[in-house]
């Protein structure tokens, strides 16, 4: 197969994949863009370009949608939508967080789901791709109100997942506390300790250590790799961080330990940049224990720290940014701001917060971009070491799981960087991630016969 024949094939799968799923932008968005980066592959290796393989890839194994009620503190019944999408179980169990957050709908899911399948490959930990969530905003609700919502959403999702079947995490809106809630009613369900049926656990009852920190870890010592291909490393570069979660978080810890200068932090309605850099201390007193917005932040900081709403947090001059927030968050207009002040390397610690022409204008500007399934699977990463130590009995020290993690971000930009050069796309981190990743599945799927 020709170049162009392999581009004009992967062109009309896109409109057929974009006819059968309408209304689905993001979806749309995150396939078309593995599915440009295949051409090469399929023009040299056709027996990946076969008929079926691809489209069987584009389609998820299964998708389920559910109701769910729950009544707040003053009783009010509200109804919220359950989704869980399990896309992809050639390399192993369906993995991938849940995201709780209003703007999830199936499309949402389905290019959450997509993208995990490949970044999943990507790990070498034998995990297969899925996703879910629901609509449901945790913003503002108490606890309480929180623990019914996942004890409700528990209640449907409980006979779709297992530690051989799918394991879920956490994601925007999930965190440790959810996780809780979900897993001691996943228990009395069952009536089983299963340990590996969630990842993101507390590690008193089989949590593994660092895995909070791991996707921050991850997208910082990716950073790293991608700077010292090009002579350069962190020390000493200033960094700017869009998001204020967990990601987001855990990112400005590293960038500090690494010696460079996190400047930055956001949150929906606005940023702050902090000249002496971000006191993680104040910060995570008002994210983690508050739940408060970022402007909190500028208010208590004194004179360094300035709070800009509804800014842009990529107008801040910096060498490296780390998009750390949600899908779409730097566009076109952010990308030339950037390139205009000179940053070197992206790397994308949140799924898809970089839009298609932004990702174009860096890399022509010669910015090493590094997309989210490579420089992000550092979370689910260490959720597959947590499988492992909950399937073993066993628990790792920090500074083990710390550096098996090192380790799995070296081997994934190795794999992308090398593959990208292989197929003539050299220091293209995203044409590299998406076939390496793409090759492993579809090996996975070939061997396994028609499914
Ligand atoms: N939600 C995270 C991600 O986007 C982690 C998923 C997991 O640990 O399973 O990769």
């Amino acid at each position: 197969m020709t170049l162009s024949s392999s581009k004009t094939r992967l062109a009309s799968l896109r409109t057929e994949l974009e006819r059968r799923n309408p209304a689905e932008p993001e979806f749309h968005q995150a396939s078309r863009e593995v599915l440009e980066s295949l051409a090469p592959l399929f023009a040299a290796r056709p027996e990946y370009a076969q008929p079926g393989l691809i489209e069987r890839l584009c389609e998820p194994e299964r998708q389920i949608i559910f109701r769910v009620p729950w009544q707040d503190d003053g009783g009010t019944v509200h109804v919220n939508r359950g989704f869980r999408v399990e896309f992809n179980s050639a390399l192993g169990p369906y993995k991938g967080g849940l995201r709780f957050h209003p703007s999830v709908n199936l499309g949402v899911v389905k290019f959450l789901g997509f993208e995990q399948i490949f970044k999943n490959a990507l790990t070498g930990l034998g995990i297969g791709g899925g996703k879910g969530g629901s609509d449901f905003d945790p913003r503002g609700r108490s606890d309480s109100e929180v623990m019914r919502f996942c004890q409700s959403f528990m209640m449907e999702l409980h006979r779709h997942i297992g530690e051989h079947t799918d394991v879920p995490a956490g994601d925007i809106g999930v965190g440790g506390r959810e996780i809780g809630y979900l897993f001691g009613q996943y228990r009395r369900i069952t009536n089983r300790w299963e340990a590996g049926v969630l990842t993101g656990k507390a590690e008193a009852w089989g949590g593994s250590a660092m895995r909070p920190q791991a996707t921050g870890y991850g997208s910082v010592l990716f950073a790293g790799e991608m700077l010292s291909r090009r002579g350069e490393e962190l020390a000493g570069q200033s960094a700017v961080v869009s998001g204020s979660g967990n990601v987001a978080v855990h990112t400005i810890e590293k960038l500090m330990r690494s010696g460079a200068h996190a400047l930055t932090c956001s949150d929906s309605e606005g940023y702050v940049v902090d000249e002496k850099g971000i006191d993680l201390e104040l910060l995570r007193q008002i994210k983690e224990v508050e739940r408060a917005r970022v402007s909190e932040y500028a208010e208590r900081r004194g004179a360094s720290a300035r709070y800009v709403p509804g800014g842009r947090v990529w107008d801040v001059p910096c060498d490296v940014a780390f998009p750390s927030a949600t899908q779409n968050e730097l566009d076109r207009q952010d990308a030339l701001t950037l390139v205009r002040n000179g940053v070197k390397a992206v790397s994308e610690g949140a799924n898809m917060p970089t839009t298609p022409e932004a990702v174009g204008i860096l890399q022509e500007a010669g910015v090493a971009f590094g997309p989210g399934k490579a420089a992000n699977a550092g979370g689910v990463a260490v959720s597959a070491l947590e499988m492992r130590q909950n399937a073993a009995r066993d628990s790792w020290t920090p500074e083990r799981v710390e550096d098996e993690l090192a380790q799995i971000m070296r081997d994934i930009h190795r794999v992308t960087y090398e593959t990208a050069e292989r197929y003539g796309a050299p220091g293209d981190y995203v044409t590299g991630a998406n076939i390496a990743g793409f090759e492993r599945v579809a090996d996975a799927m070939l061997a396994q016969g028609l499914i």
